[in-house]
């Protein structure tokens, strides 16, 4: 039994839709995007393989960014030695994304020709920070995860061991959708789309889970195996069903893929949140960004006459008189 939500809610709407199943205790979140995905992306104009790891990491930072109350902001930041050394994805509460990477062409194109390449190999060894600031009456929150050779969802799901240590399931898709263009070419598109589990029982004593495997750990370490709760083991699995395409799929609602996993159980839809590119730069951010420079800079560029600067993010272009910028 599913239950119906205000307004339907189409798969592709570039919405975060937050669901519970009360008979397992979880509750979580479904996202699809697509015109803003491809909004944000083909202003960067990066390659394929670049696309896709961002695109993973706009939806999951879209789901996490999401539970953030009227203000705030969520940021993803990965720096790495890999093939993409840097990638920021920042969530402006109540619903705007923005995102961009630095990269090596060359070696992304070589990471991407190998025997099965995914999206996260473009990272290599460095770490990915989890930033959540809640404006000025909190303290701001970094989670940092080590990264090697590791992919977004597993760097999350240690995130939420650390910190929230919530039991939490984590899947990620993104496929480029090729149509066929009015001129007869081929019109490339992205979509992505992710879910999220989490355990939330009434007593916390069930949310005990089985410790990260200890990796490098020296001999002797111990692995403190746990008995995990029967009904987590249960949406943990039903949750591992879904296959990357069903994340992807234009053609499956939210309703038709939650109803796939949890049918037995009964899953309750709330308002989806809506998400949009937007970025948060402005003439008076650029402005007192340029003002912090030092003077010889100042003076310098109080020579040049016109200043230029570009936004990383959303390539906006910003032309500041310097004389006027630095007139006192
Ligand atoms: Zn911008």
């Amino acid at each position: 039994m599913t239950s119906t939500p205000a307004q339907p809610t189409p798969a592709g709407v570039d919405a975060v839709v937050p669901f519970t199943v009360e008979a397992l205790d979880i509750r979580g979140r479904v996202i699809n995007m697509g015109p803003v995905l491809n909004s944000i992306l083909a202003r960067h104009q990066y390659p394929g393989p670049v696309n896709k790891l961002l695109s993973k990491a706009i939806v999951l930072t879209a789901m996490l960014g999401s539970t953030l109350k009227f203000e705030g902001r969520l940021t993803l930041q990965a720096q790495s030695d890999g093939a993409v050394s840097m990638l920021v994805v920042d969530f402006n509460a109540p619903d705007g994304l923005r995102a961009m990477a630095q990269f090596d062409a060359a070696k992304v194109a070589d990471v991407a020709s190998q025997d099965g390449f995914k999206p996260d190999h473009l990272l290599g060894k460095g770490h990915l920070a989890f930033t959540i600031d809640q404006g000025a009456h909190t303290s701001r929150y970094q989670g940092i995860v080590v990264l090697d050779g590791t992919t977004l969802e597993e760097a999350a799901h240690e995130y939420f061991q650390k910190s929230e240590q919530i039991p939490t399931l984590l899947r990620l898709g993104v496929a480029e959708m090729l149509t066929k263009s009015e001129e007869g070419g081929a019109d490339h598109s992205w979509t992505a789309g992710g879910i999220m589990v989490q355990f939330l029982p009434q007593s916390p004593d069930r949310m005990k889970q089985a410790d990260i495997h200890p990796g490098d750990a020296p001999e002797g370490h111990e692995h403190h195996a746990m008995d995990e709760d029967d009904a987590w083991i249960e949406a943990r699995s039903l949750a591992e069903t879904v296959k990357d395409d069903e994340l992807t799929d234009p053609n499956l609602t939210v309703e038709g893929l939650l109803y796939r996993l949890f049918h037995e159980h009964g899953a309750s839809v709330y308002t989806p949140q809506n998400v949009s590119d937007k970025c948060s730069c402005s003439a008076e951010k650029i402005t007192a960004m340029i003002q912090s420079f030092s003077e010889e800079d100042k003076t310098e560029m109080k020579a040049e006459g016109m200043v230029h600067i570009k936004c990383d993010f959303c390539s906006m272009d910003y032309e500041l008189d310097a004389n006027k910028v630095f007139k006192d």
